[in-house]
């Protein structure tokens, strides 16, 4: 087998187990594998179609962002699509992040970026009509969510009416959904009393608690709401600040809860201050976060840089590295 035929049956090899790992995470909330080892497979995925390009494919998970929503939830069809991150794992991919920024803007003034914990739970999208909360999904695939409007509503921190009055007629608000560590482990301390499905993670257990059918059930399990982004706003007339920090802001005067970690820094080396700092509280945190995600500050420079299939080019997550998601996993497994 020469070179290319080889790489060509690894990427078909990576393809297949790639999708059942996203089938069991995503649609079955119950992943069989800690995310560590998903990340080096789709890496590895990324590395094989960026040496052989004309190997990429529409159905590739490369292109594809989460899995399609469950048919038991009506369908919501994202006007704005809810993407994926492009992640960095090391300093050298977050100062890459920052050259392929320069390069692409053809500016060499120093980047403003907004600083945010990554929340490790799943992203909801919550529209707002009139101030009225009148719908809320998932992300699904990107393009097509679950319907999950009744559970969202009974999430304590989630306003049903925003606050004031001067917010567009139409938007929707995008953020995640989370389970604090102390309600993650009195919820599986409870699930293991009546013999039922303990939890992976405070992400599955979030996750499984969000897509249930009978929203009494997701009012029983402690759940929480940080808004991260905007997605519709309507009239197109309506005057939102120039900054994605002071969209922010806005959203939290209009009542909707945002992480207390936020920040902003000025260039890579600001950022990479932001990661070390979030990387040593991180266990003080009462939530679990996997990273730290950066978004270019300005929302004109983001229009310039547009998205790529799955991830926009103006923003990236840097990874923590991984070592308790795998204990985690391994001690619910020695526990069952
Ligand atoms: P991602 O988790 O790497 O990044 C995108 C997500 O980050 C968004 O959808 C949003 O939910 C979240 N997020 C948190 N804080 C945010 C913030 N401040 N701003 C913007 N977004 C924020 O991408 P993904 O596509 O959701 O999931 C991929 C990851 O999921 C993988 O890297 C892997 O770790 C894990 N995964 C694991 C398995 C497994 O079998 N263990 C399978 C599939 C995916």
């Amino acid at each position: 087998m020469n070179d290319s035929s080889r790489s060509e049956s690894r990427i078909l090899e990576l393809r297949q187990t790639i999708n059942e790992y996203n089938y069991q995470y995503y649609v079955l909330d119950d992943p069989s594998v800690p995310d560590a080892q998903y990340d080096r497979l789709f890496n590895e995925l990324l590395e094989l179609e960026k040496a052989h390009p004309h190997l990429v494919t529409d159905d590739s998970p490369s292109q594809k962002v989460g899995a399609a929503p469950l048919s038991s939830f009506s369908q919501v069809q994202h006007e704005v699509p809810m993407l994926s991150l492009d992640n960095a794992f090391d300093e050298e991919s977050l100062l890459a992040f920052e050259k392929r920024l320069h390069d692409r803007l053809k500016e060499d003034t120093e980047l403003t970026f907004s600083c945010e914990p990554k929340l490790d739970g799943l992203a909801v999208s919550i529209l707002y009509e009139k101030g009225k909360l009148v719908r809320a999904a998932t992300r699904g695939d990107g393009r097509v969510g679950e319907n999950i409007t009744a559970n969202v509503r009974t999430i304590a921190n989630i306003p049903l009416s925003l606050r004031g009055s001067d917010w567009p007629e139409r938007i929707e608000v995008r953020g995640e959904v989370f389970m604090p560590r102390s309600g993650f482990i009195k919820l599986n301390e409870s699930q293991k009393k009546h013999g039922a499905k303990v939890f992976a993670n405070p992400r599955n257990a979030a996750a499984g608690s969000l897509r249930q059918l009978d929203s009494r059930i997701t009012a029983k399990r402690p759940l929480q709401f940080y808004a991260y982004s905007l997605g519709v706003v309507l009239p197109d007339s309506y005057s939102l600040p120039e900054f994605h920090s002071q969209r922010l802001r806005l959203l939290g005067e209009w009542g909707l809860p945002l992480c207390p970690e936020i920040g902003t820094a000025t260039g890579a080396t600001g950022c990479l201050q932001y990661y070390h700092q979030i990387l040593k509280s991180r266990e003080k945190l009462p939530y679990d976060i996997d990273g730290v995600v950066f978004k270019v500050d300005k929302i004109t420079l983001q229009h310039t840089l547009g998205f790529v299939s799955r991830a926009p080019r103006w923003a990236i997550a840097q990874k923590f590295p991984a070592q308790e998601e795998i204990t985690t996993l391994h001690d619910v497994e020695f526990q069952v």
